[in-house]
């Protein structure tokens, strides 16, 4: 069996607010980038369905060349091999022209029976490069995929999230799952796992070398644009320090306040 793990590199959102906003197209965020939280249950999964079916799991990333980071924390943890779609060609793509490029980057490593992504990213947050990748691979797409219960017999069975409770889905194989959070627990990168993945050969794959021509990618293969992009305004916050001789006569004070503001 062949697992392909999507991975995708974004800003640490605990550094939003070094987040340049106007530079973001351009790639100059000016915050550390990170393996999109998001993924690294992705990978997880990726991971715990390569040891318990002895199948080869690949990571793969669209991005620039500092995406290498991403794939290397992928290897960290335990993915066997990784590449990198990078080209200038696929600067200002939306999530249809990333979802081409994953797709031709998997058809070119030789197909996959299982592609795993994460939910959503947490910079483009459009959640929808999973969806796109299933109908462009021409697999089955499961989305709020919270538990494998077994993948055998050219099919797999899922535990999806819905909203008041879960279902329990059967899809044939081919398919793209994205995962969401409660499905496991990401391991870290082991010390040796470091070290492996430090002289890791990873292949960076150009837009011709997935075989796309110039009007399937980049701005001209997309098909939705930013018009706007801008931070929620800062919220103004007030500070009081609640007085009182006691503990007591404090938490008294505070309940009255939140009574009188009816927070409870
Ligand atoms: C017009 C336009 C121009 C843009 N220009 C730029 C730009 O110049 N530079 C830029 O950085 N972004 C740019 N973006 C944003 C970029 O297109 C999206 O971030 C990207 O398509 C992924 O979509 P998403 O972030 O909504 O991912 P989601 O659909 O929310 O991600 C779902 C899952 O898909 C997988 N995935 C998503 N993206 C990738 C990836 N890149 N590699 C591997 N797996 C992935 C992950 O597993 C992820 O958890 C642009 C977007 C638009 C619409």
């Amino acid at each position: 069996m062949k697992i392909v793990v999507c991975v995708k590199q974004t800003p640490d959102t605990a550094e939003l607010p070094k987040v340049n906003i106007n530079q973001v197209k351009a790639g100059e965020i000016g915050a550390t980038m990170i393996v999109n939280p998001w993924d690294e249950f992705a990978i997880e999964e990726g991971l715990l369905l390569s040891e318990k079916h002895r199948a080869d799991v690949t990571a793969i990333c669209v991005g620039p060349t500092q995406a290498l980071e991403a794939l290397r924390t992928s290897v960290a943890m335990g993915v066997g091999s990784a590449i990198l779609l990078s080209d200038p060609a696929l600067v200002e793509a939306d999530a249809l022209v990333t979802a081409r490029a994953l797709a031709a980057a998997i058809n070119k490593a030789g197909g996959a029976d299982l592609v795993v992504t994460g939910k959503q990213s947490v910079d483009g947050n459009s959640g929808q490069v999973s969806v796109a990748l299933a109908r462009l691979l021409g697999a089955n797409f499961l989305s709020g995929v919270v538990k494998v219960v077994d993948v055998s017999g050219g099919q797999i069975t899922v535990e999806r999230s819905l909203e008041e409770g879960k279902e329990t889905v059967t899809a044939k194989l081919p398919a793209v799952l994205s995962v969401a959070r409660e499905i496991n627990e990401p391991r870290y990168p082991s010390f040796m796992g470091i070290r492996k993945a430090a002289k890791a050969a990873i292949p960076t794959w150009t837009v011709a070398d997935l075989g796309l021509s110039a009007a399937q990618v980049g701005k001209a293969g997309s098909v939705s644009d930013w018009i706007d992009l801008r931070k929620p305004p800062a919220r103004a916050a007030q500070v009081e320090i609640i007085k009182g001789d006691t503990p007591e006569q404090q938490a008294a004070i505070l309940m009255d306040r939140l009574l009188a503001d009816k927070v409870i």
